[in-house]
């Protein structure tokens, strides 16, 4: 059945229209879903009966259940979520930085949030790193289930509705290999009546597929642009990211350069650091030359294991020299120490639980 978190304002109101009702209660309804995270219509008093009746004819509200819930030391959590067909896939709610107090307990600055969201279940594009790639390609998420995976984690965590976030496509899938779904929940959660969640803190994450890049500037949303580099020449990112045989490095920086970007940000590059493969200063020299003239920031990302994978962590103080010789030079760089590391839930090492799958309640 279908879920009411794949429905736009818009849509519901014209679903209220074609059973007789007023379009209002379509703003009624929203309110219920992302200011009260309802999980069901009962309570909805303010809706009439009849109209219930309809939702619970035609719509589910939840869809999705939480078969596992990991916390990190550091406060991260990775939410296992289950979809109806009864596969799994994960998201993660990461605390960036915590709330600030002054000595006498006020607070001067509030905690920062960010919501790591899976597109896809398993991804196609094959990158050697990454986990979410052994497990394969099993489908996409429809809007619904992206918009789900935000209800679910401020529900879970009791935030107010108007507590901002950052949404970060850096779960698992390739954001783009499901552009329409993405885009469809884009404009849902940063709806206004609904979420009201600014289109500038949310991020894409891309491995590269250009002509989407392109499509989606055409959009002109004022997403943020991830680019997941890994690599300064073809020869080791088309080893490394096999979509790089596809769009080469010439090709993906030329669609950079044509995507419209906010006059106050900048495009992020992640480079994740492999020991003994990108991690020397020749890279760093051959990254900046190649980033040269774009308005850019590097995001180091030290390789996070994977058992069933070859690569190795690379050495923090390289890292540190690398990040130092591209900061000196005038290109921003900072490192990422990936958040719920401890409990895989880190870059990289989000993948479907085919096995043991836990669906008792967490
Ligand atoms: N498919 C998109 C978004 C999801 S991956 C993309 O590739 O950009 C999110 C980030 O995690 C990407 O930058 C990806 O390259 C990185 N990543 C993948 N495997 C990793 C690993 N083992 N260690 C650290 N980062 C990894
Ligand atoms: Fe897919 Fe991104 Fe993993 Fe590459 S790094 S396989 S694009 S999820």
């Amino acid at each position: 059945m279908r879920s009411l978190y794949d429905l736009s304002l818009k849509d519901l109101q014209d679903y209220a229209l074609s059973q007789g009702f007023k379009p209002f209660v379509a703003k009624q309804l929203f309110s219920w879903l992302y200011h009260r995270y309802a999980t069901s219509t009962t309570g909805m008093h303010n809706l009439s009966k009849a109209f219930r009746a309809c939702l619970d004819r035609d719509f589910c509200v939840q869809t999705l259940s939480v078969g596992a819930k990991e916390c990190s030391t550091d406060k991260s959590e990775k939410y296992l979520f289950i979809t109806p067909d009864r596969h799994s896939f994960e998201s993660v709610f990461m605390v960036m930085k915590p709330t600030q107090l002054d000595k006498d307990g006020q607070i001067l600055a509030q905690e920062k949030l960010t919501f790591c969201l899976s597109s896809q279940i398993g991804c196609k594009v094959g990158c050697v790193f990454c986990a979410t790639a052994r497990g394969g390609f099993v489908r996409d998420l429809k809007a619904g289930e992206i918009v789900e995976q935000v209800v679910t984690l401020k529900r879970e965590h009791n935030l107010e509705p108007t507590k901002g976030i950052n949404l970060v496509f850096m779960g698992m899938g390739e954001p783009l290999h499901n552009f329409n779904e993405v885009v469809k929940a884009i404009g849902i959660l940063s709806d206004p009546h609904g979420l009201n969640i600014s289109t500038r803190r949310i991020t894409i994450s891309t491995s590269g597929v250009v002509p989407v890049i392109d499509a989606l500037g055409a959009l002109d949303l004022g997403v943020q642009l991830a680019i997941s580099l890994h690599a300064v020449n073809d020869a080791l990112r088309s080893k490394l990211m096999p979509i790089n045989k596809t769009y080469n490095l010439e090709a993906l920086i030329q669609a950079i350069k044509r995507f419209p970007i906010d006059t106050r940000k900048r495009v992020m590059f992640e480079y994740l650091v492999i020991k003994d493969c990108n991690d020397g200063l020749e890279h760093a020299k051959a990254l900046l030359k190649l980033l040269n003239g774009l308005k850019a920031k590097v995001n180091l990302i030290p390789y996070n294991p994977n058992p069933s994978l070859k690569f190795e962590r690379p050495d923090l103080d390289k890292v540190a020299q690398f990040a130092d010789f591209l900061n000196q030079k005038g290109l921003l760089c900072t490192l990422r120490i990936s958040k719920g590391l401890d409990i895989s839930a880190a870059c990289g090492q989000l993948r479907e639980k085919k096995q043991g799958l836990a669906i008792s309640a967490v």
